[in-house]
């Protein structure tokens, strides 16, 4: 993605670029096919009034974006205004209070640098350009995060333009029901995030990488010990398995499993990766890097050069699972065997909750986190790939709790997010700020 540069105007559909301008908005490289009436790119609030207000009098729903990251371009809807937050990326940061204000364009990379100065961590996402904006709306998976929690958990407060056009915070004793619905309502959310006001962590003295990579014919030996070994990894690290038709150091199909820790000495951090110096499928690996050191924003550079790359067209979707492995292998199987070329890849996360959640509306999660990512750049690709994501996860439908709004499919394979009490009460506080609907909401709702 570009940062957003000069001063944000107003697109009509038919004018000379807007086109180019809707597209630009999105990490996805597809053409969804649709378009909205407008484009608007708020400088500031009374931008965001002024489009809220235009959007009520023609009768127009509003989508919204900030970094653009949605694997399925939710924002991009037929007709109604686009209204784009890209702009809205100041990071204030006070570290006596340990608080930071960040609007929703900000990107994790730079809310990373801006941290390290101060010595202070928040747990962005594992790819630099995701914006805090949709990041933070549907839980936020980032480095660290088993330890600390959803990047929602260390959200303190939000500033909001709501659907009459009010200007309001809401947190845990201010408009409450808003703040328990803003997290984990991702792309359903019904109001404009301004401003995000987020508890700051100290950061860790040790960022550091260890990584083993395996032929893909080691598939189930891999699989087999990730599920054995499960709740035994430490929180302080975030087990990643990926099937890649280019491994690493390999440039061959293979599986690559990346060892990320967060520790406060080396001593702590060696121990925490022995599980992998010690496993009983190290002599399968095709090799095993010594623990290297790292810092976050450089991973997350790092993802976007091996797997997330820019201008390419995507196809993505995802389960929570906590069947047994048996179950699970033929699907992982066939991910292997159809996957499109390179950085096309799959991710097992062994996520492993170990605390309670507060009570918001993100509610479900399971064990295991199995997501898949098809890449391809020619357009004339499209019917060959762009359903490959969809038909591997309703291949293992049966076998998951539900999804993650991450990585979220739904406007092809509806399926539940949260939990159907959540849902409900959602669905309360939403006739409450947005009786009108005029806010878009997800794509498609869980269907039962
Ligand atoms: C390469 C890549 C890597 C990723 N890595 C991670 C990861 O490590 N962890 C993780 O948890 N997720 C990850 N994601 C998923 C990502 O967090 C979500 O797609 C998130 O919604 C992106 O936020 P955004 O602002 O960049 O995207 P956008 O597409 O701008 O936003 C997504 C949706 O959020 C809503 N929204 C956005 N801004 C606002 C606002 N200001 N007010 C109200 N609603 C708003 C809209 O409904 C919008 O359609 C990744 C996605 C990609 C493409």
């Amino acid at each position: 993605m570009k940062r957003p540069s000069g001063r944000g105007r107003v697109w009509r559909r038919g004018d000379d670029g807007f086109d180019k301008a809707v597209l630009a908005t999105s990490f996805n490289a597809r053409d969804p096919g649709v378009r909205p009436e407008l484009l608007v790119e708020a400088n500031d609030a009374g931008d965001v009034q002024g489009a809220l207000q235009l959007a009520r009098e023609n009768l127009w729903q509003v989508s919204i974006v900030s970094g653009g990251h949605s694997w399925a371009q939710n924002h991009i809807r037929d007709g109604g205004l686009l209204l784009s937050m890209a702009r809205f990326n100041q990071i204030t940061i006070d570290p006596v209070t340990r608080i930071a204000l960040v609007g929703p364009g900000c990107w994790g990379l730079d809310l990373d640098n801006a941290l390290r100065k101060h010595g202070l961590f928040f747990p962005i996402a594992h790819a630099p350009d995701v914006a805090m904006g949709g990041f933070l709306l549907q839980g936020g998976f980032g480095w660290g995060s088993r330890e600390l929690g959803l990047a929602t958990e260390s959200l303190i407060g939000i500033d909001l333009v709501l659907a009459d056009g009010r200007q309001v915070h809401a947190s845990a004793t201010e408009n409450a029901d808003l703040f328990w619905a803003a997290r984990g309502s991702g792309p359903g959310f019904f109001a404009v995030v301004v401003r995000y006001h987020l508890k700051l962590h100290p950061r860790k003295k040790v960022t550091a990488l260890k990584m083993q990579v395996f032929r893909q014919r080691h598939l189930e030996q891999v699989f087999r010990w990730a599920d054995d070994i499960g709740s035994a990894v430490p929180q302080s690290i975030e087990l990643q398995i990926l099937i890649t038709p280019k491994a690493l150091g390999i440039f061959q199909p293979g599986i690559e499993v990346i060892v990320p820790v967060l520790a406060d000495s080396w001593a702590e951090a060696r121990e925490a990766v022995r599980f992998i110096s010690d496993s009983p499928i190290r002599k399968l690996a095709s090799f095993t890097t010594p623990l290297v050191p790292m810092n976050t924003s450089l991973m997350s550079r790092a993802a976007n050069i091996t797997h997330f790359p820019p201008d390419v067209r995507w196809c993505t979707d995802n389960i929570w699972t906590d069947a047994p492995i048996d179950d699970l292998l033929p699907g992982l199987r066939a991910i292997a065997a159809t996957m499109p070329p390179a950085p096309s890849h799959s991710l097992w996360l062994n996520w492993h909750p170990s605390q309670q959640r507060p009570d918001m509306a993100f509610s479900l999660e399971a064990n295991r986190y199995l997501a898949v990512y098809g890449e391809w750049t020619r357009g004339e690709d499209d019917d060959r790939y762009a359903n490959w994501a969809t038909e591997r996860m309703a291949a293992m439908q049966a076998h998951a709790l539900g999804i993650q709004l991450a990585d979220e499919n739904l406007g092809k394979r509806p399926a539940l997010f949260m939990k159907d009490e959540n849902l409900a009460r959602l669905d309360t506080v939403r006739d409450k700020y947005d009786p009108q609907a005029l806010f878009r909401s997800w794509m498609a709702r869980p269907d039962r």
